[in-house]
């Protein structure tokens, strides 16, 4: 029950909106912050306050809250087509156009593109594609999918299964054949002793002896996050890619890369996989896709995928599989414009100019007693609290550290979500260095704050 009058924001949201990835006891105690615009990397909301928004909204609105290119091309592209769909042989010219260029920018030398509304049904759609490919080769026991603990691949029932969290067991998920291996995160998971070579190694073992427990011929993808983001941000072990990959190619088991968050520049490449220096089989992609401005998904197909689907689909003269507003052509001019304003017009040169000061910035909050960790690549960091940094020991759940520390950011100004105990920041690619001094400056005060009351 809230405490605020009948009337206000906060109460009329609490009544008629039911909440999702919300803690509620925050909002019953400090009520929904309802925010009505945006400018550059900042929100505002009905009271007036203004917020900058460490993580741009959910990682993906990177050239800030109101760019003008990118709503100048919405507003161009409803006042000439404003929607269709892609079945049946038809779709608009928009969607022709964006499959070009992402095709073009792709790191495969041919590629296909299949759209969706999300990088949920974008991960489902290639769950759904791998399968489909299973029962046409003749191979309908291989289904199973691989992911890694901590990963996120998104909410739906399947890309849920594929996602390595606990929170997932209230819905009775992971479905069966969804198969977590360990999360490549040296400092958490490296064991007394080994070398993050030796980690990695031991990474790559695994995979080699869950493929011959399951048994090669069952397993039909292998999706991974080159960066996680939501699990808290976590590169993957020195070398990880380069052992895994060798592997999965010797047993026929595509890569996907979920570049939905790595996607468009945010390691300080196009992809997250050049980043990593590998090429996968498919790339899943969404979130930067359109900025942040449509709801948009991709699957993008490398070419020995996309002729084995063209092949399967040809042998029963279709693939029955599509979205109502799939290729949406608003979703498709504003894509086109955000990958053009992304990679042409500066953001990904701002990414790699910040970086160096942002890696300063979380390195200088990690020499807090009570951070364990700083991790990060290009524009996307976190630095891990904990109780005790030698023993690596986590705050008691009962503290709800994670949500004291989101709450005193807030108090400065600043949106950041923890997620776990981990503190993420994924700002905007438009960020100047007095804004990214900022945002440290008020994180600084707000984690002094809170580990001045738990620490
Ligand atoms: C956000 C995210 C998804 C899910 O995308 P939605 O648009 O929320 O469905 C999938 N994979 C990764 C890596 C993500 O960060």
């Amino acid at each position: 029950m809230t405490k605020h009058p009948a009337n206000s924001w906060e109460a009329r949201a609490d009544a008629h909106s039911f909440y999702g990835f919300t803690d509620l006891p925050t909002v019953a105690d400090r009520g929904t912050i309802v925010l009505t615009h945006g400018k550059g990397p900042y929100v505002y909301d009905v009271h007036g306050r203004s917020y900058l928004d460490g993580n741009s909204g959910l990682w993906n609105m990177v050239a800030g809250f109101d760019h003008p290119g990118l709503i100048a091309a919405a507003k161009a592209q409803y006042d000439t087509f404003p929607g269709y769909h892609a079945f049946f042989g038809r779709m608009s010219d928009q969607t022709v156009m964006l499959s070009e260029k992402l095709a073009e920018v792709s790191p495969f030398e041919r590629a296909k593109v299949f759209y969706t509304n999300s990088g949920s049904e974008a991960n489902d759609t290639m769950v759904k594609m791998l399968w489909f490919l299973s029962g046409a080769e003749g191979k309908p026991q291989r289904r199973k999918i691989l992911t890694r603990k901590n990963a996120y691949h998104g909410v739906t029932a399947v890309a849920a299964s594929m996602t390595g969290k606990p929170y997932n067991s209230v819905f009775g998920l992971p479905l069966d054949g969804f198969i977590h291996l360990t999360c490549p995160h040296y400092w958490r998971e490296g064991r007394d002793g080994e070398s993050e070579a030796e980690f990695t190694a031991r990474m790559a073992q695994e995979l080699e002896d869950v493929i011959a427990a399951e048994g090669a011929d069952t397993i039909a993808g292998f999706f991974a996050e080159p960066v996680m983001g939501a699990g808290g941000v976590i590169p993957p072990s020195a070398g990880y890619f380069q052992a895994i990959q060798p592997i999965l190619k010797k047993h026929g088991i595509p890569l996907i890369a979920d570049e939905v968050i790595t996607g468009f520049g945010r390691t300080g490449n196009t992809w997250g996989c050049e980043t990593y220096d590998f090429v996968p089989d498919a790339i899943i992609s969404s979130k930067n896709l359109t900025a942040g401005f449509f709801p948009m998904g991709a699957v993008i197909l490398g070419p020995d995928l996309a002729d084995r689907l063209q092949a399967a689909s040809e042998a029963i003269e279709e693939f029955p599989h599509g979205f109502t507003a799939s290729g949406h052509p608003v979703g498709c001019a504003i894509a086109l414009k955000a990958i053009d304003v992304v990679m042409n017009e500066g953001l990904i040169d701002n990414v790699q100019a910040l970086t160096p000061l942002f890696e300063e910035g979380l390195a200088r909050i990690a020499e807090k007693a009570n951070i364990g960790e700083w991790r990060g690549k290009g524009l996307m960091g976190a630095v891990e609290a904990v109780k005790d940094k030698d023993s690596k020991t986590p705050f008691d759940g009962s503290l709800s550290v994670s949500e004291r520390i989101a709450n005193a950011c807030t108090d400065q100004g600043l949106i950041c979500r923890p997620l776990g105990q981990a503190v993420v920041l994924c700002p905007a690619f438009i960020l100047t260095e007095s804004q990214m001094d900022e945002m440290f400056d008020k994180l600084n005060r707000a984690l002094d704050g809170v580990f001045a009351e738990v620490g």
